[in-house]
């Protein structure tokens, strides 16, 4: 990349996620690295991972994405420490499999403020320079539970919080073409980290790729690398989009 430009990824504290992936995919193709994650310590960690093995200033800041004094103050200190803003990767998010008949207000809430408030937050806070620089990548992580209605590990909860990612991204996507701004969605099948909590048992892991066309469950990787072609500058002409990375487990 010729323009020093900074990548905003929340929720890339944690080892295993796509989150983090997609850091290390940005950092390769040169992006400078802002995490940030309600887990501080694994945005730290995330940060100074990237920075060691890509050579690219990095940051790791703790902040909860459903809090807006937080989502500010760690935006201002990724603007105050690395080059100007250029993508935003709305990664944070929250699953649960409870059935409707016994989901609670609260829990039904969280999902909602974690998926869809904290993207819209995170959003709010960084297309405005983004607009002002003419230049910006906005990616939100929805789900193959929003296009077939849950059925993987999601409950409704979780496939309507992710059906709203779709309908944000579709329509921001209009507003802010003329601007230079894309704003685009990838819905992934099954990937393999650790947000369902070790709540999904093997047998039902193998049982599920068994029924996949190409014969696995997703890798983190194949998001991230998604994620890192949405946003480069090349990709101008894609918005309005939802990438499908489910191999092939729902075709439509
Ligand atoms: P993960 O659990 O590994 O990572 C999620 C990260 O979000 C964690 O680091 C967590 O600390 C962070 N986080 C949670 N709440 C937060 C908050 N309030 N503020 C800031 N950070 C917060 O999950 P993952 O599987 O890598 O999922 C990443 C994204 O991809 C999520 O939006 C998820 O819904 C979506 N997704 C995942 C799958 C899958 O099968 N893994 C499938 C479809 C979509």
């Amino acid at each position: 990349m010729t323009t020093a430009r900074t990548a905003v990824i929340t929720g890339a504290g944690s080892r295993r996620g796509i989150g983090r992936a997609t850091a290390h995919a940005l950092a390769g193709t040169g992006w400078q690295i802002a995490v940030l994650d309600i887990d501080g310590t694994g945005a730290e960690d995330a940060a100074a991972e990237v920075a060691d093995r890509h050579g690219v200033p990095a940051v790791g800041v703790g902040c909860d994405v459903t809090d807006r004094a937080g989502v500010h103050a760690a935006v201002a200190a990724v603007e105050a420490a690395l080059a100007p803003i250029g993508a935003l990767v709305n990664n944070a998010g929250i699953t649960s499999p409870t059935r409707f008949l016994e989901v609670s207000d609260a829990e039904w809430d969280r999902i909602f403020e974690v998926n869809v408030r904290g993207s819209y937050l995170m959003t709010k806070r960084v297309v405005p320079g983004m607009v002002d620089r003419g230049f910006g990548r906005v990616v939100n992580l929805s789900s193959v539970s929003a296009e077939r209605g849950g059925g993987v590990f999601g409950g409704v909860a979780y496939s309507a919080a992710k059906a709203a990612l779709l309908g944000f991204s579709r329509a921001l996507a209009r507003e802010l073409g003329p601007h230079g701004v894309t704003v685009n969605a990838v819905a992934p099948g099954l990937v393999d980290t650790d947000i369902t909590a070790g709540r999904l048992a093997p047998e039902r892991k193998a049982a599920m790729a068994a029924e996949i066309p190409t014969g696995r469950l997703g890798v983190v990787d194949d998001v991230a690398q998604v994620i890192e072609f949405l946003c480069r500058p090349q990709s101008g002409y894609i918005t309005g989009a939802t990438y499908d990375v489910n191999g092939g487990s729902h075709i439509h």
